[in-house]
């Protein structure tokens, strides 16, 4: 639940060209906004920026009224799922999801809670002790669900979270996230090259292509073909 401000965000790759130009947008609370476009046309860029993964080479990230651009990843009240579930294969269900709260120095007692009530919201309470080799695909990526979740952040940012995923898995997992949001109410950007996904998904649709965006609008508005 947070106002995400979007201001005249360019980036410039060194030796590259630029990878986005001047995008511009207010989010309201409790959004779900789905990028979309070809691969290339600069929506994970976008996204890396607002997560602080990458340098903005101008413009500004504003989130309830607060400047980011300055904050270290870590203290942004943001949570961030990748495409390939990036899990510690050494590390337990249980301890990949507790493993940023850990980082954050949260207590021992409040881990246990929150991960425990992540779990349950995903429905993964029975893989606690298992290793990500021991999961199915599904099954990997509720796990990094869980660890977005289990953060209780304000922004959720997803990046093509479904597309490891064969068809009838990424059908029941779109169904998940699309319950999740609907339940926790987490402003959230999510980026695909689907255009069903964001059909379905989305509050509103960004457009984007060859790093700049193309329309803005409800599903409705923007009527993607398929
Ligand atoms: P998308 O997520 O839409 O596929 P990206 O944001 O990954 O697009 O890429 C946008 C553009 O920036 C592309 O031309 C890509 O080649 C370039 N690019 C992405 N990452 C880097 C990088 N680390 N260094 C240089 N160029 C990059
Ligand atoms: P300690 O017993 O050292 O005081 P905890 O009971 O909080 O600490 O957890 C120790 C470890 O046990 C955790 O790091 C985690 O790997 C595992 N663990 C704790 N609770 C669970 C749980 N509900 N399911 C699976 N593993 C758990």
């Amino acid at each position: 639940m947070a106002r995400i401000q979007l201001k005249h965000l360019y980036k410039d790759y060194i030796d590259s060209v630029r990878a986005v130009t001047d995008f511009d947008l207010e989010i309201e609370d409790e959004e779900f906004i789905v990028l979309v476009g070809p691969s290339g046309c600069g929506k994970s860029t976008t996204l890396r920026m607002i997560a602080g993964l990458e340098d903005i080479s101008s413009g500004e990230v504003v989130i309830d009224g607060k400047a980011q651009n300055n904050l270290h990843p870590k203290d942004r009240d943001i949570a961030m799922v990748f495409q390939n579930y990036a899990l510690y294969p050494h590390m337990s269900v249980y301890d990949n999801i507790a493993f940023g709260l850990k980082m954050r120095k949260t207590s021992k007692q409040e881990i246990k809670e929150r991960v425990t009530r992540a779990a349950k919201i995903l429905d993964i309470e029975n893989l606690l002790e298992r290793k990500p080799k021991e999961l199915s695909g599904g099954q990997r990526q509720r796990v990094a669900l869980g660890r977005a979740i289990v953060r209780e952040a304000k922004v959720f940012l997803m990046d093509e979270p479904l597309s490891n995923l064969d068809a009838k898995l990424r059908f029941q997992t779109r169904a998940e996230i699309t319950k999740l949001h609907r339940r926790l109410k987490t402003t959230t950007i999510y980026v695909t090259h689907d255009q069903t996904e964001a059909m379905s998904m989305a509050t509103r649709i960004v457009v984007m292509k060859d790093g700049i965006i193309q329309q803005v609008g409800t599903p409705k508005e923007i009527y993607l073909k398929p």
